[in-house]
């Protein structure tokens, strides 16, 4: 597919460093290999208003990322580049003794909260994929959650990220036997997007029916569902985000999902809207059609994400008690990363509107979203925005739009062979549904109320 040789190709230098890391574990014996990673710190983060801690463990990493000694992996996601020795080095571990493995997992939780901690209400102690059976065999499962478990006692409630297409009947039930029935189990997987952009476009590989039967395993063996959902596609106009957001959404409340964490995209180094920014952000065709925006480019714009979430509020109100958002603020997010901003990220209406989430998440009110959407600002930024949406207007259609782009990322990926690459990507977009592949841009539409209504 186009995008996992996009990705392969921006992640070129990481494999090279990969595979040089992996041949120097390989020579290491499993103590060894122990011994240089035991006691690794990696991140945590307490969202205290939430009364939720992230740990994020050491281990073999994303399988879904790794693929032999080459690196592709979703295209939004830079989990986690700075990483590259501990993976290696983990993956050795594993394939040569996996009880050490599964210790060397657990060190990295007590490196960072030692002496079996009093716990938060809610614990999510997570890697990429806690039911893929590489990255979580049982004896890591076992050394984490069985006997004494982490905590000084149990939390309530506990969260683990997972892939849906990860979720079976089978591995939910091998993987919960470990907790006890009061517990509340989270799962919380990515669904980013609609079916076509999430798997051709994202590069997730994860259908529609995957997704659905992940929500319904989850329910019918009394655990609950995260679906996680982008607000920003890398690249594509910001109504086209706004678009593929409510699609998402729309499909999510048909399913009855639990919960739905919203991500406004944010820039990171290794991704394809980090790409956009710095290989592209100046690109004469691209800017002719507001597809980049110098240094805006790879991040929507917060009026975007208001936007988007106002629509959502308006058309799927039973949504609302379900719906959080995530990453709003740089330091809840555990890479180095650019957030959404308006016209300038220095100004004082970008606060305004982080301050709204902020209070949305805390009494789950949209009318405080609302607030901001009507409640103008008259700092330039609105102006700035009408331009850009004006000149998105020349992009077209979403296929269009992604045709377009294909052209000038394969131009400056693969000045040798990018005429057969977009030839390819051109037969994977006859896959787009037409509806979605045509929707007109209402743009128009959007403007004149938004005009009205900042
Ligand atoms: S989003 Fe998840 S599945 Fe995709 S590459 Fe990142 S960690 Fe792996
Ligand atoms: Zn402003």
């Amino acid at each position: 597919m186009f995008m996992a040789n996009v990705i392969e190709a921006i992640w070129a230098p990481e494999s090279d460093e990969f595979a040089r890391h992996s041949i120097r574990a390989g020579a290491m014996s499993a103590l060894e290999l122990y011994d240089a990673v035991a006691g690794r710190r990696m991140e945590f983060v307490g969202y205290a208003g939430h009364h939720t801690n992230c740990n994020l463990l050491l281990t073999s990493g994303c399988s879904h990322r790794i693929r032999g000694r080459k690196l592709v992996g979703c295209s939004m996601c830079d989990y986690h580049s700075s990483n590259l020795e501990g993976w290696a080095l983990m993956r050795a571990l594993l394939k040569k003794d996996p009880e050490l493995y599964a210790r060397a997992v657990r060190t990295s939780f007590e490196a960072v909260r030692p002496d079996r901690p009093a716990p938060a209400f809610c614990e999510q102690v997570t890697g990429n994929d806690c039911l893929d059976p590489v990255e979580f065999p049982p004896q890591a499962l076992e050394v984490l959650f069985q006997g004494d478990g982490l905590f000084a006692k149990n939390p309530r409630c506990y969260m683990f990220e997972v892939l849906a297409s990860h979720v079976t009947k089978r591995s939910v039930a091998e993987f919960s036997r470990r907790f006890s029935r009061g517990q509340t189990l989270f799962f919380d997987f990515g669904v980013e997007a609609t079916d076509w952009l999430r798997r051709h476009w994202i590069n997730k590989e994860c259908g529609d029916d995957q997704v659905a039967s992940a929500i319904r395993v989850l329910r019918e063996a009394g655990h609950y569902s995260v679906a996680d959902v982008l607000i920003g596609i890398p690249g594509v106009t910001e109504e086209q985000s706004v678009r593929a957001f409510l699609d998402t959404m729309r499909l999510l409340d048909a399913l009855g999902v639990d919960r739905v964490f919203c991500l406004p995209l944010n820039r990171k180094r290794k991704t394809l809207q980090g790409f956009l920014h710095e290989r592209l952000g100046q690109n004469d065709r691209l800017g002719a059609l507001g597809l980049s925006q110098g240094e805006h480019t790879g991040v929507p714009w917060l009026f975007t994400i208001v936007e988007a979430l106002c629509r959502a509020f308006e058309e799927l109100p039973t949504l609302r008690g379900r719906l959080k958002l995530a990453a709003i603020r740089s330091d809840q997010v555990v890479i180095e990363n650019r957030l959404a901003y308006n016209a300038n990220a220095a100004c004082a209406c970008n606060e305004q509107i982080v301050a709204a989430f902020e209070r949305y998440q805390k009494s789950g009110e949209p009318a405080h979203i609302f607030a901001v959407r009507e409640g103008g600002s008259d700092c330039g930024c609105r102006e700035a925005y009408d331009r850009i949406i004006r000149k998105q207007t020349q992009a077209g259609p979403l296929a269009e739009t992604l045709a377009t782009l294909a052209d000038e990322i394969a131009q400056e990926l693969f000045p040798a062979d990018w005429e057969a690459l977009v030839q390819s990507f051109r037969e994977e977009l006859r896959l787009l549904p037409s509806e979605e592949a045509s929707s007109s841009h209402n743009i128009q539409n959007v403007t004149a109320v938004s005009i009205n209504s900042f």
